[in-house]
């Protein structure tokens, strides 16, 4: 730790029972429908291995990622296919590794006819079928075929499957607005993507194709959709602790526990007069005379520039609230805001106060967001950072670079 200004502390027990409890969600263990970890991204962003892992202790039998090298991984550290099917759903037309991914028993989602003809020409190849998921656009315009181009789709389907050449284990696809159950034009856009879906499936039964699994709900879909969960659900944020969407409610409205709490050692902490400007463009003046502390971690660490906090109304900017961080003072802990603009490698922090007073010193930790129930209970997540960065919890933690370490719990 002394050589890191700050970690990610990823409690894989939190993730294990988030995932728990989707399970549960789905109706237990022992429920026809499995629920799938999607851990993509570098399981947005804490760490792929010991969240995949975490995700199988707590009852996931799938596990998903969008890039193939990402599957990959996932079996070539040891995750064999007698522990989990993996999915993956982004490559790159026919130069993707087909080849390894079947022998490997990695399952591959067909969305486009050169995808098609690449993964049959490798499964001929190696002599072995590839296990596939017909992906359908249902409403969400992204991967998968359209109903348009679904009749020619099936035209070369059909004789595949029937050669053995494709195994077809799955029809899926993704919805766009499931994280807002409380917007009743969304939730009729849902309903129509689920009514494709549907039709979809009709129309490969009448081709004499009837994938064993489908699935179409992510995180958002799993906790308020039940009707929609078919033979398996894909839940990703969830597994992290966090529902889709703040509007949706804090985490523990939805029982999940956020498993990443992100610290840093404060550096330099100094006395200020009244009317010092902070940092970059001094958009921020302190009010009064006062202590700042430096946060050492910066844009080139994936703290968004954007959660910046700004206090002098200029000509430029008006008052907007930076950043939460939770700082222990003698008096208790307290939630102070980023002030001014955050830097490369390091940011400020008005105390509101004087640090000698404040029992606040140089080295000691503070938690920029961690598993509470969000700001407004003094325990700031990374839901409060999204919410000034004007983006989504799954950014937030996807944009955190590998020089924060991710420590293990
Ligand atoms: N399924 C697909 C195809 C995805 O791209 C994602 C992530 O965006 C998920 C499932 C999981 O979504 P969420 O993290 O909202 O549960």
């Amino acid at each position: 730790l002394r050589r890191y200004p700050g970690q990610a502390i990823v409690d894989l027990a939190a993730m294990r029972d988030n995932m728990r409890h989707l399970v549960d969600v789905v109706g237990g263990p022992r429920s026809s429908t499995a629920v799938m970890g999607v851990v993509k991204a570098d399981a947005y962003g804490h760490g792929l291995i010991p969240s995949a892992l975490a995700a199988l202790a707590g009852g996931a039998t799938w596990l998903g990622t969008a890039q193939s090298h990402e599957a990959l991984a996932l079996r070539k550290a040891g995750i064999g296919p007698d522990r989990c099917h993996v999915l993956t759903w982004v490559y790159n037309g026919a130069r993707a590794p087909f080849d390894e991914l079947i022998e490997h028993d990695i399952d591959i989602s067909l969305g486009s006819m050169d995808g098609i003809e690449a993964v049959a020409a490798a499964a001929r190849s190696l002599g072995r079928p590839a296990r596939v998921h017909i992906k359908v656009d249902t409403g969400f315009g992204r991967n998968g075929f359209t109903e348009q181009a679904f009749d020619a789709a099936l035209a070369r389907l059909v004789p595949l499957a029937k050669e053995g050449v494709l195994h077809i284990v799955g029809q899926w696809s993704h919805l766009a607005v499931a994280d807002a159950p409380n917007v009743p034009a969304f939730v009729t856009s849902t309903d129509r993507q689920i009514d494709h879906f549907q039709d979809f499936t009709r129309r490969m039964e009448r081709a004499g194709i009837a994938p064993e699994i489908r699935h179409l709900a992510n995180t958002a879909a799993t906790l308020t959709r039940p009707q929609i969960h078919f033979e398996l659900t894909r839940p990703g944020i969830a597994l992290y602790g966090y529902e889709a969407d703040r509007a949706m409610g804090e985490p523990a409205d939805f029982a999940l526990t956020p498993a990443m709490t992100l610290q840093a050692q404060l550096a330099t902490v100094k006395d200020v007069e009244a009317g010092h400007g902070i940092s970059y463009g001094r958009t921020y003046l302190t009010d009064e005379p006062t202590s700042t502390a430096i946060v050492p971690l910066g844009y080139a660490d994936g703290i968004h520039r954007s959660a910046s906090g700004f206090d002098e109304v200029g000509a430029r900017h008006t008052d907007k609230e930076g950043g939460p961080v939770r700082v222990m003072t003698r008096q208790g802990p307290r939630v102070l805001h980023v002030s001014g603009r955050v830097c490369m490698d390091q940011f400020i922090l008005d105390l509101h106060g004087h640090a000698a007073d404040m029992g606040v010193a140089e080295g000691d930790t503070v938690e920029l967001f961690g598993p509470g129930r969000g700001e407004r209970y003094g325990e700031p997540t990374a839901d409060d950072w999204a919410k000034t960065a004007e983006t989504i919890s799954y950014e937030i933690f996807t944009c955190l670079r590998n020089r924060i370490p991710r420590l293990y719990r």
